[in-house]
């Protein structure tokens, strides 16, 4: 084989596997040049998830006709002239080959137009091929189309995802670069339908609403440090709206959103105490630094960067965030409450655990299987619970969490949550695999606040909700409604539900529905369930013996932990040092 130079369209389109990964990267780049245009207005049109079809226009300065087989060559930009330059970028682009990579990957189109002209030009590249400026009509500004990406390299066109999927990744990035640039304006629209719409003097508050939902923005509370080697802007949610991952953090250093591991780990140190263990607040952080003091050429997507001064960066992200936090109203009673519901139950705390009734009172008997009234402590009773409980006494509750019994051949303790989590586990599989599981109407459809990205993350996930008794849909743009929840499962809050279906949907994003479907009855199963604590009445005592009396597994409850513990004659004989 001879050594030979490549094929300059090979080039661009090996270059292209960095910068352009899938249609988000696309939508990103393009909107970003947008940006460093000058527009105020930017408008994306996606078909398809953006796969079929990326559109964007803005009215933004315009190229020069001779200029434009400039721009979509590669290593060409306006944006910097001389090696000292990189030093200092003040400008989102610079690497001039955003266009010839997606040029090279897709058939594009560029019209653009001078803001005091009259003509409008277009030039047309077909996967790397360009053909001849014409002159078209068209208002000041550009109008990017590209189409059918990756359709002439099946090899990358394999690594796209369902159209909902690429679709999410595009509108994340467009709410990312509205959160970043206040003064522009955006529209997005998938598959024509209307999206997204921020006018250009939307401030950042009413920003943060259409991404994180109205009622959340509203509870948002304000940071803010300045000093000219480092200014800071942001607005942090409460507790509650912690997740586990870092979806909600939106970081921006001038302009532009970043993503890097120990500017996180400065955003978890800040709000250490404020929210629940190895979670992540809801964050805009905005960071100013003179360009000469940051490096944002790490990296072919831009979204990794490096500080002069480490120190001073992370040091200022943490103080921001605590100082900002130990003055919000939500500051000290929440830190109490995680503390008691952990140590209660055991586990990692969660927002929502301590307070169970937030508006919705869970009835105080346990849904599904209807408890027959039977006369108390007569014989009969314990014949029906279990047979080998023939004429035994009562039921003791012990400190509200145990529940101790004679049995035969010794006595018998059993953790009341336990063994509620898993009846209701057991008696769930079994209607998933007889007449499906029986839902419950609520009188009034619960209402829950959520981002957009995460509205959509459930609804792609509520076929496989369905199936167990949860009937959701959209309700506007950020608001969730819960309309039904399993018969069974009437303790469930709407509000928990929706936090832990999330939870399950983020932490298993490629899960078949199948194991989505198992996650959540595991998860439903447990919330469902009485807790250590809860005062049951006679009735609702026997009827969770009685379900729990012939269960194909009652040993353990989901979670692995002992459901009941027996002790026997010869174990209470030996504690008693009588053998
Ligand atoms: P970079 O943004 O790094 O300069 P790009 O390949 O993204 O590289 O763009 C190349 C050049 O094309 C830019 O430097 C700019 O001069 C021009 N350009 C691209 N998009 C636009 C736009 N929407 N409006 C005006 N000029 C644009
Ligand atoms: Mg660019």
């Amino acid at each position: 084989m001879t050594i030979r130079r490549l094929d300059p369209i090979v080039m661009d389109q090996i270059a292209a596997g960095e910068v352009v990964e899938r249609p988000a990267s696309v939508v990103k780049e393009l909107v970003e040049n947008a940006i460093d245009a000058g527009a105020t207005r930017i408008e994306i049109l996606l078909r398809e998830g953006g796969c079929r079809r990326i559109e964007v226009r803005d009215n933004g300065s315009g190229i020069p006709a001779d200029e434009l087989p400039l721009a979509v060559a590669s290593h060409a930009t306006s944006k910097l002239r001389k090696p000292s330059d990189l030093e200092a970028i003040a400008s989102l682009g610079f690497r001039g080959e955003a266009l010839a990579s997606i040029a090279s990957v897709s058939r594009f189109e560029m019209t653009s137009c001078l803001q005091d002209s009259q003509e409008a030009y277009r030039l047309r590249v077909l996967f790397g091929r360009p053909e001849d400026v014409v002159e078209v009509a068209g208002a000041p500004g550009t109008r990017i189309v590209v189409d059918d990406l990756f359709a002439e390299l099946p090899a990358r066109q394999k690594f796209l995802k369902r159209a909902s999927a690429e679709y999410a990744r595009c509108s994340a990035w467009v709410e990312r670069l509205a959160l970043a640039h206040v003064g522009v304006g955006f529209r997005l629209e998938h598959d024509e339908k209307l999206r997204l719409e921020i006018l250009p003097e939307s401030p950042l508050r009413e920003r943060c609403a259409k991404v994180f939902g109205q009622g959340l923005s509203e509870r948002m509370i304000e940071l803010e440090r300045s000093d000219p080697m480092l200014q800071i802007q942001g607005l942090v949610g409460p507790p509650e709206s912690a997740r586990r991952d870092a979806t909600r953090v939106h970081l921006f250093l001038n302009g532009r959103w970043v993503r890097d591991a120990r500017l996180l780990r400065a955003v978890r140190e800040g709000v250490r105490e404020f929210v629940p263990l190895g979670h992540y607040p809801t964050l805009y952080l905005a960071m100013a630094l003179p360009p000469d003091r940051v490096d944002v050429n790490v990296h072919p997507q831009k979204t990794e960067v490096r500080f002069r001064d480490e120190r001073l960066v992370f040091g200022s992200v943490v103080n921001t965030l605590r100082r900002g936090l130990s003055q919000s109203s939500w500051a000290t009673r929440r830190v109490g409450e995680i503390g008691s519901s952990s140590v209660q139950e055991g586990k990692t705390p969660s927002f929502g655990d301590s307070s169970p009734s937030r508006g919705f009172p869970a009835p105080n008997t346990f849904g599904g299987a209807p408890s027959v009234p039977v006369s108390q402590a007569t014989p009969q009773f314990d014949l029906q619970v279990h047979p080998a409980d023939v004429g035994k006494g009562k039921v003791l509750s012990i400190g509200k969490t145990f529940l101790v019994r004679q049995v035969d051949g010794g006595m018998e303790i059993i953790d009341q949550h336990a063994l509620h989590e898993r009846v209701n586990l057991e008696e769930l599989r079994r209607d998933l695999q007889n007449t499906g599981v029986a839902v419950q109407p609520l009188l009034v459809p619960a209402l829950v606040d959520l981002s957009r990205q995460e509205l959509e993350l459930l609804l792609s996930r509520s076929e496989t909700f369905q199936r167990l008794g949860v009937e959701m849909e959209a309700f506007g743009e950020t608001t969730l409604a819960i309309r039904a929840v399993p018969a069974r499962l009437q303790r469930l809050v709407p509000e928990q539900l929706v936090q832990d279906l999330l939870e399950i949907a983020l932490d298993h994003r490629k899960a078949t529905p199948d194991q989505i479907q198992e996650e959540a009855l595991f998860r439903m199963a447990c919330r469902g369930a009485v807790m250590a604590g809860d005062d049951l009445g006679e009735e609702a005592l026997r009827d969770l013996l009685a379900r729990g009396a012939d269960l194909p597994q009652d040993r353990t409850c989901a979670h692995g932990r002992p459901v009941r513990v027996f002790l026997s004659m010869e174990d209470l004989e030996r504690a008693f040092y009588r053998r």
